[in-house]
């Protein structure tokens, strides 16, 4: 036992020494890993949940070391960030990103946008997004086929710098993605101040049929929440039918994960693209009027086989559940428009049932076939809404066959008024994202010209203060510019600006003005001796000839 003890103490401080050597040596070959061509990329493909099909990759990186093998990038991107080789390795992988996203664009790949993760240190550098354009401009790719993605924990470190950066990415018309959404400390309401297209909700909080209608309701409340402020919802690792069918019913717009493709090198991309650029899950339903589908619940097989006679005939797809956890996972496979449940059923009633299908799946319209009336829950589940109708056992067939097809005709009123709302609030929102690009572009071209005004300014009061006498002439032969030293020249005279040169300026200077080209010359006024330089200006938005002129005696003054 105190062996044990003994050894346990030995190897701790020992273990810790060892994975803080490796951790050296692991940055030591890091820091040539971009030079020696040991990074690549892996994409993984992102799948539009409206219509299933595939339209950007996320960029993973990938480093084969010849010394450490491969290595994943939760062991080295820690690594590159704690020895600072991020910034670098970062900058290869968006060169990297761009380049790829053009190539596919050239081989006709359809419009794959290509996310690429940066890190805290990229963004910290305050010049993120004249990198991203250098990079976009030098693979010639449009921006809209870029994504970047940050993580809250970046967001929360220094919101200002970051809301700087996002804002300066999103001018661009680069797409901006919130990684690992759920994981770190901000909340939506806090990130409402950021310009973020998508969340990406982070594994953890993807959950599968089986899941506790509480964390399924936390996951459906993110996707809702983010939907009122105008972003999108891409959930990650997603690697089971049932999680795809509760992110669907949930109204999640996107997914990546191992349920439609792990990441793969560029190429196996290009390949899926062309074999299956739509996923075919059973629960992204495409194209075509949906048929229409009723979900019989009962404990009672026979009650079952008579209900499903009896449907039949009307055209309906039936599906049947003989228990309440059966019928949740229907639910969450198949999108249901109206369900008939039994209320004494093991386990869990009807009532109860229905309760969960309502928070789960509020569009359904829910029925209870029941011989057993419990008059009291019933009536207070009629009174909530968990309950359309109640219907008794047994049943005459032609009531309950016509109760069943009103129940169809309420839900496709409702689903007619959801899409309708829906169109228009994609319009709406629409309209607020051209109007938020219209307001930053507005924005960073009003910044612009100020800085260009500033600038001119500066060069005007420059040139004012030269030291030396400069004169412009316009192409009337107007004095259209004096510095300060020219006007102290020959002060005697009326203020030269505005008038005729050939008669202000001294005589001598005359057929200096009337040269054709560059020339200088000395000349003499009132015993004084100068020397002209003329510049003629043909080109830009001044023409004329800019004289600079300079009293020779003055430049004997220093040294006498
Ligand atoms: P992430 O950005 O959240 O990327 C998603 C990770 O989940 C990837 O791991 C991906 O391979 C993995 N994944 C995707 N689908 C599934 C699934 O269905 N099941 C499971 N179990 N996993 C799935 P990966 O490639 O190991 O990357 C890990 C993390 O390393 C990334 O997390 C990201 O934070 C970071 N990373 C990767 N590439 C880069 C990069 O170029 N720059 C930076 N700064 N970080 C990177
Ligand atoms: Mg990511
Ligand atoms: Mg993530």
């Amino acid at each position: 036992m105190s062996e044990q003890v003994e050894h346990t103490v030995g190897a701790g401080p020992g273990l810790h020494v060892a994975d803080r050597d490796r951790r050296q040596a692991m940055a030591q070959a890091l820091a040539g890993a971009v030079r020696r061509g040991e990074l690549s990329l892996h994409y993984q493909p992102q799948v539009d949940l409206r219509n299933g099909t595939m339209y950007g990759v996320e960029a993973l990186l990938r480093w084969h070391s010849p010394e450490f093998g491969a290595v994943w990038p939760a062991e080295f991107i820690p690594v590159a960030e704690q020895h600072e080789l991020i910034v670098e390795i970062g900058d290869w992988v968006l060169r990297r990103a761009c380049e790829q996203a053009a190539a596919w664009r050239r081989a006709g790949v359809g419009h794959l946008r290509v996310s690429v993760n940066v890190s805290a240190h990229q963004l910290a550098q305050g010049d993120l997004a004249r990198r991203v354009q250098e990079a976009l401009l030098d693979a010639g790719t449009p921006p809209q086929l870029l994504g970047i993605e940050v993580t809250e924990t970046m967001l929360v470190l220094d919101a200002a710098r970051a809301a700087r950066e996002l804002h300066a990415l999103r001018a661009i018309g680069v797409q901006i993605s919130l990684d690992d959404f759920g994981t770190g400390y901000s909340n939506l309401s806090l990130l409402r101040a950021l310009p973020i297209d998508v969340i990406k909700i982070d594994r953890s909080y993807v959950d599968d049929v089986t899941a506790a209608p509480n964390q399924v309701s936390i996951t459906r409340a993110v996707i809702r929440m983010a939907h009122s402020l105008q972003m999108k919802v891409l959930a990650e690792g997603v690697e089971t039918e049932g999680q795809l069918a509760l992110l669907v019913s949930g109204g999640c717009d996107a997914m990546q994960g191992h349920c439609f493709s792990p990441a793969l090198e560029a190429e196996a991309i290009a390949e899926l693209w062309h074999a299956r650029p739509v996923f075919d899950a059973p629960c992204l339903q495409r194209g075509g009027p949906r048929q229409r589908t009723v979900l019989l619940v009962d404990d009672e097989e026979s009650i079952l086989a008579s209900l499903r006679r009896l449907l039949r005939r009307d055209g309906y797809r039936i599906l049947t559940a003989t228990s309440a956890a059966e019928g949740l996972l229907q639910l969450a496979g198949n999108e249901v428009d109206v369900i008939v449940s039994d209320q004494r059923m093991p386990h869990m009633t009807g009532v109860e049932f229905l309760r969960r299908a309502k928070q789960l799946y509020p569009d359904t319209v829910r029925i209870v076939l029941s011989g057993y009336t419990e008059l009291e829950s019933i009536t207070a589940a009629i009174n909530e809404g968990a309950i359309y109708k109640f219907l008794t056992k047994p049943w005459e067939d032609q009531l309950l066959r016509a109760n069943i097809d009103e129940a169809f005709r309420q839900k496709a009123m409702a689903d007619e008024n959801r899409r309708l709302s829906r169109q228009l609030h994609d319009a709406n929102e629409e309209l607020a994202g051209l109007n938020e690009r219209l307001t930053e572009a507005l924005a960073t071209e009003h910044e612009r010209t100020q800085l260009v005004e500033t600038g001119l300014g500066g060069a005007v009061d420059m040139l004012i203060k030269l030291p030396g006498a400069l004169l412009g002439v316009d192409e009337f032969g107007c004095v259209s510019f004096v510095n300060r030293e020219a006007e102290a020249l020959w002060p005697a005279r009326p203020p030269l600006l505005g008038q005729d040169a050939s008669s202000a300026l001294p005589p001598a200077l005359a057929p200096l003005l009337a040269e054709p080209e560059d020339c200088g010359r000395t000349f003499e006024n009132d015993g004084v001796s100068y020397h002209c330089r003329i510049r003629v200006l043909r080109d830009g938005p001044s023409c004329g000839r800019l004289l600079l002129i300079t009293p020779l005696a003055s430049l004997q003054e220093p040294g006498s």
